[in-house]
């Protein structure tokens, strides 16, 4: 399978070719080809198959020749010593936990899939790459895990002072090796700049800078893994439905991807807190970006859905198939609470605010459609939002093990002005 641009279809790319550049030279997103059938392939996947196995196979049977059997095992081993966790809650509501991987949220899936993949690929062609990436707090966290001590790579992040929860600094500031933080006097929107300015500045052109933002095909693929697993599980009952908090849309892009490579689903469902600009399009039909709001899920307070691109695509523009595949709720913070207390009380289950966007708007789907099986995703560890949790609950969460000294490291980071001439300055001296 090749990829194309999104604005201009004509000039496939090859799977290395797109990770490693991470945007089309048209700056618009990548995206496959084609969409293969794999429905057989689907079917005759065993029920026990262990998620490493799922994901190599599946890998390969999608991009090889490129990546080879080999190859995509090497890949998926080195990513994943995590796995996703399926909870059965009620009669017809389930949980999918994504968040056993380091920085407790889904998002360790794509990057740690995207950083051993860039680093094999990149180790095969003898070439090295300097990741330079812009976080407002959840993004710096799964990117520093999944790229330390990764040989041929280094890895550079902006962070804004001050404005991250500490234990989001933590995540991103303690790691060391191979992953530098960079603590920068401003806000996230400078950070952002920063970067876009880093890109564009020609002292650096000799340097291999290179992004692993959430648009990258590399971080969106390996997001389907998890539909497929959660699919096998649950077959026998009937095909879930599966209810997908969303911000940026690149987790329900993955799911939309593996129904459009065959995989037999009960339709989607796009929970949103209040920033609701896919609710409101698929209401009214009109696409209207806008500024975000904040929320107790802030890791989806998102005005302008980067991966809208990509659905667009897919449906080619036309509401009515967006209407097939996509229903869609936006839940204010109150109900966030109440939900919280709620799925606590009656299930003794402790969740993140972004999974009870997800299972808010999975009782709305229910009373539509009381006869589905509904899977909904849950994107982060409750207590990575520990306040939120205790306000509805009274109660603190623990961290896991893994996380629980995270406190105590010592944060290593360099400060830096908001100014394209200090970090231009810093990447030299610790690059050339
Ligand atoms: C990033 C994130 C989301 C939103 O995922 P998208 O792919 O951007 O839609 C939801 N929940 C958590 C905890 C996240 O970190």
């Amino acid at each position: 399978m090749r990829f194309v641009s999104t604005l201009s279809p004509e000039k496939p790319v090859s799977f290395t070719e797109a990770i490693l550049t991470g945007l089309a030279p048209d700056g618009a997103l990548y995206y496959p080809e084609y969409m293969p059938n794999l429905s057989d392939f689907f079917w005759n996947l065993p029920g026990e198959i262990p998620f490493n196995e799922l994901a190599s196979n599946f890998t390969s049977a999608l991009l090889s020749p490129e990546i080879d059997p080999v190859i995509a095992g090497k890949i998926v081993q080195d990513a994943f010593n995590f796995r996703p966790v399926l909870k059965k809650l009620s009669d017809d509501i389930s949980i999918l936990e994504l968040f056993h991987g380091p920085s407790l949220a889904f998002k360790d899936f794509g990057a740690s899939f995207l950083a051993s993949a860039m680093n094999l690929l990149l180790g095969k062609q003898e070439r090295r790459a300097i990741i330079l990436t812009a976080t407002s707090g959840d993004t710096g966290g799964a990117v520093a895990h999944a790229f330390h001590k990764k040989a041929n790579i280094d890895v550079v992040i902006l962070y804004p002072s001050g404005r991250i929860s500490p234990f989001q600094e933590k995540q991103l500031t303690t790691t060391g090796g191979n992953v530098f933080a960079l603590e920068v006097r401003g806000e996230f929107d400078d950070c952002q700049r920063l970067a876009k300015a880093a890109f564009n500045n020609p002292k650096l052109k000799k340097l291999p800078l290179t992004s692993a933002n959430s648009i990258n095909i590399g971080r969106l693929f390996p997001q389907s893994f998890y539909y497929i697993w959660a699919w096998i599980q649950m077959r026998d009952k009937g095909d879930p439905t599966f209810v997908v908090p969303s911000g940026n849309f690149g987790n329900l892009t993955a799911g939309l991807y593996a129904e459009a490579w065959g995989l037999p689903t009960g339709g989607f469902v796009a929970a949103t807190n209040a920033n609701d600009v896919v609710p409101e399009f698929l209401l009214t039909g009109k696409y209207r970006p806008k500024p975000s709001v904040p929320t107790y899920s802030n890791a989806m307070d998102v005005g302008s859905p980067s991966n809208y691109e990509r659905l667009e695509k897919l449906f080619s523009g036309n509401i009515d198939i967006f209407r097939q595949h996509i229903k869609a709720w936006s839940i204010d913070d109150e109900t966030v609470l109440k939900t919280i207390s709620k799925v606590y009380q009656n299930h003794g289950y402790l969740c993140c605010p972004h999974t009870a966007v997800g299972w808010k708007a999975a009782e709305l789907f229910k009373e539509q459609y009381p006869n589905s099986q509904v899977l909904v995703l849950s994107t982060a560890h409750p207590a990575k939002f520990l306040d939120t949790v205790k306000r509805a609950t009274g109660i603190v969460p623990n961290l896991p093990k893994s996380s629980a000294d995270i406190m105590q490291r010592k944060k290593i980071a360099h400060c830096i002005n908001a100014c394209d001439e200090d970090l231009a300055e810093w990447l030299i001296q610790n690059f050339n």
